[in-house]
Order: structure tokens, then sequence, then C-alpha cells
């Protein structure tokens, strides 16, 4: 006001511009909106001001410190190969035909069972962000060595010590390069629509990028050991042959081992594992009897030989 009133006098007529001033000012007061514009105008000015006022003195302080300096360089370095990736997204969505089966289905399972159809990408996709993790441990140890050598030695005459450290140490913190979160969202989501539409039902199930790390390995897991206990039963099975068939029907007597009925009368003997191949049984003589065809197949897990 007082300022205003001499740069006025200036201009040759106090009066005259005391009475522009009044004026504005009577404006402004006559509505709340023009007073609310105003003092938004000048919450702004000083708002910007402010901002001006930071971004010098960070400025000053970051041409001055060594340590934002190499923070610079190192953050050049890793900034690609730390760079956070964005999630894995995978959605599956499986509709099923009736409400037991909706009511039965096996959600992880299939979940299993589509992540092992995109096997091959994922685990690139999986081991991309891994990798990206890894580095960062790296990036972490050169950025704590900057930190705990460098941190703090830099002044400028602009700024007490303790001021400038101040700054700094906030600066270089923030700039600090992020760590690579990896990150994961894989749904399944089954659905079952009754006929005409009446009843819906969906159940979903959502895994995270450690949730899908672990159903794939475990995936694999379940799949290498079946096919390997399949190769060991396919082995029993061919261990069974017409020489050892031979000396078994021998042993037994030609007689079924259970109701003593021999091919006299009428019937066909059958060698049979005692303990299945499917729960692991060997192909060898103490696991090996003979059974007629009604009683093998009175078993549930028979073996015809
Ligand atoms: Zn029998």
């Amino acid at each position: 006001m007082i300022e205003l009133t001499n740069i006025a006098g200036e201009w040759g007529g106090a009066g005259t511009i005391n009475g522009y001033h009044a004026g504005i000012l009577a404006e402004l007061t006559s509505s709340p909106w023009s007073l609310l514009a105003f003092i938004a105008l000048v919450v702004l000015v000083v708002g910007l001001a402010w901002v001006l006022f930071i971004v010098m003195r960070w400025r000053i302080v970051s041409g001055a410190s060594q340590a934002l300096k190499q923070l610079e360089d190192l953050n050049s370095t890793w900034r690609i190969s730390v760079a956070r990736r964005s999630p894995i997204r995978l959605r599956c969505r499986p509709s099923v035909d009736s409400k037991s089966k909706f009511d039965r289905f096996d959600l992880p399972a299939r979940m299993s069972i589509s992540i092992l159809e995109d096997e091959l990408s994922i685990e690139r996709e999986i081991s991309l962000r891994l990798q990206a993790t890894g580095q960062f441990t790296k990036y972490q140890h050169d950025f704590e060595a900057l930190q705990y050598g460098l941190l703090g030695r830099s002044s400028h005459p602009r700024f007490s010590d303790e001021r400038f450290g101040a700054i700094e140490h906030k600066l270089f913190l923030r700039r600090k390069l992020a760590y690579p979160t990896p990150k994961a969202k894989v749904t399944t989501t089954v659905s079952y629509t009754s006929p005409k539409g009446r009843n819906s039902y969906s159940s979903k199930l959502e895994w995270d990028f450690d949730q899908l790390r672990e159903a794939l390995v475990a995936a694999q897991d379940a799949r290498a050991h079946q096919s390997t206990a399949g190769a060991l039963r396919q082995r029993e099975r061919n261990l069974m042959t017409a020489g050892l068939r031979t000396k078994i029907l021998r042993r037994d007597g030609f007689r079924c081992r259970m109701c003593g009925a021999s091919p006299a009368d009428g019937i066909t003997l059958h060698i049979d594992h005692i303990t299945p191949v499917s729960l692991d049984g060997r192909t060898v003589p103490e696991n090996l009897q003979t059974l007629c065809q009604a009683c093998n197949l009175g078993k549930s897990n028979h073996f015809i030989g």
C-alpha cells in the first residue's frame, strides 16, 4: 500500500493513483469471488517464488556436491538394468457347464496347468524381474559406498556446512533409484451360468509374483516327478518276461493263490503284482502271485500279466 503510493508519486499524482488503487480494492472486496481470486493469485505468486527459491538452492548444492555428481553417474550406469518392469499379467477364464463341476473345480490346479502352457515366456518374464532385483543389490552396494564415502564432504560458501549437508543428504536419498519390486497379477476366474441365465456363479483365484514363482516351480517339479514315476513303472512292467511268468506259475503250482482254481477248471491264470506297480510295487518273485481272472479282477488295482 505504502509502496504503491510512493510509485504513484513518481507518476505525478498520488491522489489519482491512490484513488485508482482504492477503486481496485473496493472492486475486489465488493464481490467475494474476486476477493477469492485475489487471494489465490497471492498464494500462487508466493508459492512460485518459494519453489524457485528451493530449486535454486538445490541447483547450487547439486553443482557443488561431489557425492551428488557421482550419484548421477552411478544412476545413469544402472538405470536400465534396475528399471522396474510392468507386472506380469495373466488371465484365465474357464467356464463349466454344470453347477457340480463348478463346485468341484480345482482353481489352483487349473492355474498350474495354464502357467505350464505358457511356461517359457513366464519363466523368462520372472527371470528378467529377478535379474533386476539382483542388479539392484549391486547398485545398492555402490550407492552405500558413495553414501558413506563421499556424502557430507562437500560445501559451498553460500551455505553453512550444516545447511549444505542437510540439503545434500536429502537430495542424495531422493535421487536413489527405486527398488524394482517384481509384480504379477495372475487370475483365474471360473464361472458357471445356469440354463436360461437364471443363476450365475463365479469364483476367482489371484496370485502375486511370489505365488506365481512358487506355483511354477511346484508345477515343474510335479511334472518331472510324474515322468520319472511313469518311467519307473514302465520299467517294472517291462521286467515281466515270459520266463518270469512261467517261473511264478510253476512256483504256485499252476493254481490261483486265492481260490485254488486251475486251468483244468476252465479258467485262465494271470500273474499279479501283490503291491501294484502304480503303488511302486516291484516286478520280483516276492511281489508276484498267480491268480485266476475272477480273483485278479476282484483286486482294485490289478495287473494282468
Ligand atoms: Zn481265483
